[in-house]
């Protein structure tokens, strides 16, 4: 019998369903259930995402030992409003320390000379920038969504919220880049007063530098949102945005980067940085989360070291799971310009029911990951995306792509039934150290 709902009764049917048996389970819990309870979530999330399963997920990773060591959850929950040596409350001068070790490291790191650090989310970072460098009216052209515009660079997002209009960038499906030959057009027409580039699918590198000169015709600042490729940057490997040409590079700090949740803005231009600044403090945040800036300087330090050969095996393990994947009879999106030049991969799911279902079938069978857009394709999510950032940190390696095409395979070809693979998946998960 179905009480009244107080969580999201307006959510999308199969989202309802869950929150009617989780509801019914969990109303009115006093603390020590409560407490009980969470810990059991939280033991059998670890379990099953990060000890048993395959996490192929592109926009997620995990963070290294030593970043991990390094956030204290208590700091947490200190407030922490305004600058080093200048904060509005005192006594919290060894997190000045924080506060000036994490941009200096990420701003070196991704070869800007500034990085704004506090905002807690790459799609607030991408808010800053439209809040320094558009006003409420003005347009701004991005990325169409089939071509892995994100959300928070249309007008369901960030730019609606900031009252912007959107526009797409021309788009040429079949080569996956800008349409570079009708950009000027469409800019003289558009007359934008942002460019955003970066996408939540990063097949092949942009011409950042062609999108550059094409947006100094029109005085427009050209954003790179980096949140999928960070890593990869980080390890100077895909393309290198601001050296390139991009004012302002925008990132999240927890997909192929591998830090902690939150974002990064970086440009080399100090009147731009500056302006960034006051969006982010004191427009966008009051107090912020000044721990989470521990994991990300060790996690920015950490890949200026080790940076390039992750970026090597990542784009490695990409490579060799694309081919085994097309071995194995998935229509691998690219195939004519090999497939990827990124951490990422993309499969046409169109015979697989789509890349929702596809995704949910392999989430049954342990292997967990999302659908996508496809680039000229008009239906919601044809695709399912792959990133192997993940299972790189955790040690896999080209020859393993073939046991991790099989699973896919017996799953979503051969049609077995999930809980019959499931082990097959644990196994080959633990086979690493
Ligand atoms: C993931 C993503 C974001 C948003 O990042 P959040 O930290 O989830 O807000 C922004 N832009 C692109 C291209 C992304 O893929």
């Amino acid at each position: 019998m179905e009480g009244p709902r107080r969580v999201a009764p307006w959510a999308p049917p199969r989202a309802r369903r869950r929150l009617a048996e989780l509801e019914a389970r969990l109303a009115g819990q006093d603390a020590d259930q409560v407490v009980r309870t969470v810990t059991g979530a939280l033991a059998g999330h670890r379990r099953a995402f990060d000890e048993d399963g395959i996490v192929l997920y592109a926009g997620t990773n995990t963070m290294s030992p030593r970043a991990l060591a390094a956030h204290d959850a208590a700091v947490s929950g200190r407030p922490s409003m305004g600058w080093p040596g200048d904060k509005y409350q005192t006594g919290l001068d060894h997190l000045d320390v924080l506060e000036t070790l994490a941009p200096l490291q990420v701003a070196a790191l991704m070869e800007g000379e500034f990085a704004e650090v506090r905002l807690q989310s790459a799609t607030l970072a991408n808010l800053a920038c439209y809040t320094a460098f558009a006003r409420p009216g003005d347009t701004i052209a991005v990325l169409p969504e089939a071509a892995g515009g994100h959300a928070s660079h249309h007008a369901q997002g960030v730019a609606g919220v900031r009252g912007l209009r959107v526009a797409d960038l021309p788009y040429d499906a079949a080569a996956f880049s800008i349409d570079h030959a009708r950009l000027p057009g469409f800019l003289e027409r558009e007359r934008p007063a942002l460019v955003v580039i970066g996408a939540s699918l990063m097949l092949f590198p942009h011409d950042v530098a062609a999108v550059r000169a094409a947006c100094d015709e029109v005085g427009a600042t050209l954003v790179y949102d980096a949140s999928h490729v960070a890593g990869l940057i980080a390890g100077r490997r895909f393309q290198r945005p601001l050296e390139e040409g991009a004012h302002v590079l925008t990132m999240s700090t927890y997909k192929s980067f591998g830090g902690p949740p939150g974002a990064a803005i970086v440009t080399r231009d100090e009147a731009l940085a500056e302006r960034v600044s006051a969006a982010a403090y004191p427009g966008l945040t009051a107090n912020y989360d000044a721990a989470r800036l521990a994991p990300l300087a060790v996690t920015a330090a950490e890949l200026a070291e080790t940076g390039p050969d992750y970026a090597d095996a990542c784009v490695a393990n990409a490579s060799a799971l694309a081919a085994a994947l097309q071995e194995a009879g998935f229509a691998v999106v690219a195939a004519d310009r090999g497939w990827t030049a990124s951490h990422h991969v993309a499969v046409d799911a169109s015979d697989l029911g789509g890349g929702d279902a596809a995704a949910r079938t392999l989430a049954e069978g342990g292997v967990y990951l999302s659908g996508i857009g496809l680039p000229g394709r008009a239906e919601p999510l044809p695709g399912l995306r792959i990133g192997t950032q993940e299972i790189t940190r955790r040690g896999f390696t080209p020859p393993l792509m073939c046991d991790l095409a099989a699973l896919m395979r017996r799953l979503l070809l051969d049609h077995e039934p999930p809980a019959d693979v499931r082990p097959a998946t644990t196994t080959l998960r633990h086979s690493l150290p």
